[in-house]
């Protein structure tokens, strides 16, 4: 029946008004009016408590009571608390219909989802796929100690980090270490944590055949080019014939150049193949005095004298790290500067502390810059803002790309700044632990 929306107190009070009048009427002709009226005031309010007591106790068991019947206001209460109880009853349904689907969707998911417990960093629920790719078993691990469960991964360090924790990805699932998988860690509420794993073993393997693939093929090149190399300098070196020295001269020149390309290519190849395969890199103690005297002699080798060079030493501290590949690193970056700086401009090397208790090595130059769509992917291999102008400065494209797995290799990053036409910054920044005082 529908709820009356007529102002609920009119039609009772009237009734009771009538009520009254009639008892005091009644009471009257009996010559007992006021005492007819105190009754009937008695009779009216003891029937509105029972009513009362009936809605309370019928919201107490929640229960429904047989329907009363009539039109007055316990009746138009009792259909209002019927409609809210049954739109209350509507949305719990709703509410666990989709809660029921949202758990079914995160346990069909193929990787791995639990929920941890931020402050005791325990088990509250895990999917089906946190069997096979974590080893967690249910009801089991339920609020077991997640870092305990997932040994031999070395999480427990990376869960005290939280909302900061960088992804961790291809390490050896706890199952098998055959498994390879990427593990992140979404902080999505105050008290709850959300350990995604995937399972990437299939796409390590994929990467796994690249990288080989292409060190093998730069490998095999090496050789070939080698000897086309050595021929055509003992082309060069015998002499040609004179009557074919102003046609052939050329060529060869050409020929030798396009030749040692190749060779900086396939040794730029093998660099980054060999920098991939590395999971981490030596500890040696890497003196930045000879470090910077060497990029200055070398960036004045490749200048010859067209750019105005200058070194500054303001850290009084060395690197932890491998001289080998940090050279590599700073003199891609310096070579970088000579190449895309035109003649007359300035370069400035500076190797100074930064304000977190590490170190900055930065190379800026006054040249062409990068325009700033091109900064978020100037790192990728062969990525390049002008072809033509790599090319003609011997580029191969990969430079850049070394320098970034060099540094990763130290846990350092690479931060760009670059202006069109007023020129780049290249800064290698090493944290604290990667710095130690100068000996001398
Ligand atoms: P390349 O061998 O082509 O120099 P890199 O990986 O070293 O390859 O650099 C990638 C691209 O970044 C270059 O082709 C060039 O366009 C741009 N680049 C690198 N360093 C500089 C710089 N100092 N100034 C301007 N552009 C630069």
């Amino acid at each position: 029946m529908p709820v009356d929306n007529r102002p609920a107190w009119s039609g009772p009070l009237a009734r009771s008004a009538l009520l009254l009048a009639a008892a005091a009427v009644l009471g009257a002709l009996l010559g007992h009016a006021w005492p007819a009226l105190a009754l009937a005031s008695i009779a009216l309010l003891a029937w509105h408590g029972w009513q009362l007591q009936r809605v309370l106790q019928r919201l107490r068991m929640r229960k429904r009571p047989p329907d009363r019947g009539g039109k007055g206001i316990w009746r138009q209460l009792d259909l209002l608390l019927d409609r809210n109880q049954d739109e209350a009853r509507t949305r719990n349904r709703r509410l666990l219909a989709m809660l029921r689907a949202y758990r079914a969707a995160a346990a069909a998911l193929p990787d791995a989802v639990v929920v941890v417990e931020r402050n005791r960093q325990r088990i509250l629920w895990f999917n089906e796929a946190a069997t096979p790719l974590l080893g967690l078993q249910a009801p089991r691990d339920i609020d077991a100690p997640l870092g305990e469960r997932l040994q031999p991964l070395p999480i427990a360090h990376w869960l005290t980090s939280g909302r900061h924790a960088e992804p961790m990805s291809d390490v050896g699932s706890p199952v098998s270490s055959e498994i390879r998988l990427n593990l992140r860690l979404i902080p999505y509420s105050d008290e709850l944590w959300l350990l995604v794993a995937r399972d990437v073993t299939k796409l390590m393997r994929l990467e796994h055949m690249r990288r080989d693939f292409v060190a093998n093929v730069s490998h095999e090149l090496r050789t070939p080019l080698t000897v086309v190399h050595g021929y055509l300098e003992m082309l060069d070196e015998s002499g040609l014939d004179p009557a074919d020295q102003a046609a052939w001269a050329p060529m060869v020149a050409e020929m030798q150049r396009q030749s040692q390309r190749m060779t900086q290519l396939v040794e730029d190849l093998l660099t980054l193949s060999r920098l991939e395969s590395l999971d981490a890199i030596g500890d040696e103690s890497v003196a930045m005095q000879p470090m910077l005297a060497t990029l200055r002699s070398e960036a004045l080798a490749l200048s010859q004298h067209r750019h105005a060079i200058e070194v500054e030493d303001s850290a009084g501290v060395d690197l932890w790290g491998s001289q080998k590949e940090l050279h590599s690193a700073f003199s891609n970056l310096v070579s970088n500067a000579v190449r895309y700086t035109p003649a007359g401009g300035s370069i400035r090397i500076v190797f100074a502390r930064d304000g977190n208790g590490g170190a900055v090595l930065s190379v800026r130059d006054s040249g062409y810059g990068i325009p700033e769509a091109h900064l978020p992917r100037i790192t990728e291999r062969f990525y390049r803002v002008s072809n033509s102008r790599s090319r003609e400065s011997g580029g191969t494209g990969l430079g850049l790309s070394i320098v970034k797995h060099v540094l990763n290799l130290h846990q350092a990053r690479l931060e760009i700044e670059s202006e069109v036409g007023r020129g780049s910054t290249f800064s290698c920044h090493f944290g604290p632990q990667r710095v130690h005082r100068r000996d001398h």
